[in-house]
């Protein structure tokens, strides 16, 4: 069983669907046994959907769609 700050750690792959089908297993696993992560999930997708509809509707260079995702990194290891 993978730990909460594992857990958090994937978040940004996982919702991005780019975790391998163990990690993402795990993941989903923990999310059963643990509601603050599952809140966490919650509220960190709301977040990240607002951005990610952004970067989808924007032509933006690498640059900053990069510095975007350091944001978010940034978001997740604050909240
Ligand atoms: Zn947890």
């Amino acid at each position: 069983m993978m730990c909460c700050k594992e857990c958090l750690d994937l978040l940004f792959d996982y919702l991005d669907g780019k975790l391998d089908l163990d990690t993402h297993s795990s993941l989903e696993e923990h999310f059963q046994d643990c509601p603050p992560c599952v809140a966490f999930l919650n509220t960190y997708k709301s977040t990240t959907t607002v951005c990610r509809d952004t970067l989808n509707q924007i032509e933006m260079p690498d640059m900053v769609q990069e510095k975007l995702r350091e944001f978010l990194k940034q978001q997740k290891l604050e909240n």
